[in-house]
């Protein structure tokens, strides 16, 4: 039901922070939509390891890892695949941690 609030369960992510280090983590991580809405993230540390993120509920995508089973957090399986649907808040969160990297000198970057 629109408007309705959600007592339990994992939040619509837009109403989420995006954690710093998870989205740094989910750069890079290898994506496949075997199915539409219905995502395989492989993970980082084992790569025969993969988690499944489903986002047929845009709103609310529900991870089998333990950050949103335990945690209720938006994981980052679940950035990754918002990273691989290319959506506008979490490349802005992208372009945010790069401009603060730049600006405190983490890139290693020499302007010119
Ligand atoms: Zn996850």
């Amino acid at each position: 039901m629109p408007g309705a609030v959600r007592s339990v369960g994992p939040r619509p992510w837009r109403e989420a922070p995006i954690d710093r280090d998870r989205l740094i983590r989910a750069i890079g991580m290898a994506v496949e939509m075997p199915e539409p809405g219905i995502y395989r993230v492989r993970s980082e540390t084992a790569a025969s390891e993969t988690y499944w993120v489903n986002m047929r509920d845009e709103d609310v995508p529900l991870c089998d890892c333990g950050d949103t089973t335990f945690r209720d957090t938006l994981c980052k399986h679940a950035l990754a695949c918002l990273l691989y649907h290319d959506d506008p808040r979490a490349w802005h969160a992208v372009m945010r941690v790069i401009q603060r990297a730049f600006h405190s000198g983490g890139l290693g970057l020499t302007i010119l």
